[in-house]
């Protein structure tokens, strides 16, 4: 088990806790609302999270716009907002309980290698798509323990991935989660291959953090996008491996815009400042979302 950290209020045992976990690397737009919403629709304490791991492309300006726009809408979370940035002992002790059973391993591949293998491959009759693209066709799993050594001393850059056969092996009966709309759904991790839990810019990923976080704070309802629902596949294998609670999920429909597509940082006039500065009220961005209420 994990430590758990005495600073979050774990949920009472018929409370809902959410959360709206965002990145900021851009600038809250329609569809974070509609989000941000309907999280705090869903749940009795709202809990707010920065996912901010990637150094590169997180800014505090764009964290400052963030509670500045969620305050505008009326939002309401608890405090303290856990910033991931701030936390990379937790995910380091998560990697350091799954590579004490074996299941991690070095990947020093480049992205262009593993294009290369994978083109090499691409005559097979059904390539390995996974919901992130073609898997990892599994270079650096079988290499030894010296040249792993080695490669690390010579100051080779390197990922860390799970090892998702072996990971399987580990689960004795099939894993389920309860999602709000689509009922029970069992998960098959197995779709994403041997993900990578720590990459090379930044010692954890969007999946390790995710879910450490989730049950760090307390969470009992995850409240995202639909584009996000391969990720629980993961998510529930990582919970199962780290002895942590399961949360229950509602993926919900995403935005899109009259053009029909999905919003995006980009579409630069459909961000809550800029309807703002359009003299739109907190109300009729609330029903533009909507979601009527706070
Ligand atoms: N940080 C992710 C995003 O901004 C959301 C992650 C999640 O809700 O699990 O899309």
């Amino acid at each position: 088990m994990l430590i758990e950290t005495p600073c979050y209020c774990h949920a009472m045992s018929d409370e809902t806790v959410t959360r709206f976990a965002p990145s900021p690397t851009g600038l809250l737009h329609l569809g974070h609302a509609f989000s941000a919403l309907f999280a705090a629709r869903n749940g009795d304490r709202l809990l707010l999270r920065m996912e901010d791991i990637d150094g590169g492309r997180c800014r505090a300006e764009f964290e400052d716009a963030i509670h500045e726009d969620l305050n505008w809408l009326g939002l309401e979370w608890e405090q303290p907002v856990r910033r991931q940035s701030e936390h990379m002992d937790d995910y380091s002790a998560a990697l350091g309980q799954l590579d004490g059973i074996g299941l991690l391993y070095p990947c020093f591949c480049t992205r262009k290698e593993i294009a290369t293998e994978i083109a090499a491959a691409a005559h097979a009759p059904h390539p390995n798509d996974g919901p992130d693209g073609p898997l990892y066709p599994g270079i650096c799993q079988n290499l030894s323990a010296d040249e792993r050594t080695q490669r690390k001393d010579n100051g080779e850059a390197f990922a860390l991935r799970l090892n998702m056969k072996k990971a399987l092996t580990q689960i004795t009966a099939p894993l389920h989660w309860h999602d709000r709309e689509a009922g029970k759904t069992t998960a098959t991790p197995e779709i994403f291959g041997d993900v990578v839990l720590a990459r090379k810019d930044t010692p954890t990923s969007y999946h390790l953090a995710v879910t450490v976080d989730d049950a760090l704070q307390g969470v009992t309802l995850v409240t995202r996008g639909l584009d996000l629902m391969p990720s629980s596949h993961v998510h529930r294998l990582l919970q199962e491996l780290l002895g942590l609670p399961t949360p229950k999920y509602h993926h919900h429909r995403l935005l899109t815009s009259d053009a029909g597509q999905r919003l995006a940082k980009r579409d630069k006039s459909l961000t809550l400042r800029a309807l703002r500065q359009a003299g739109k009220s907190p109300d009729e961005v609330r029903k533009m979302a909507g979601i009527d209420s706070p």
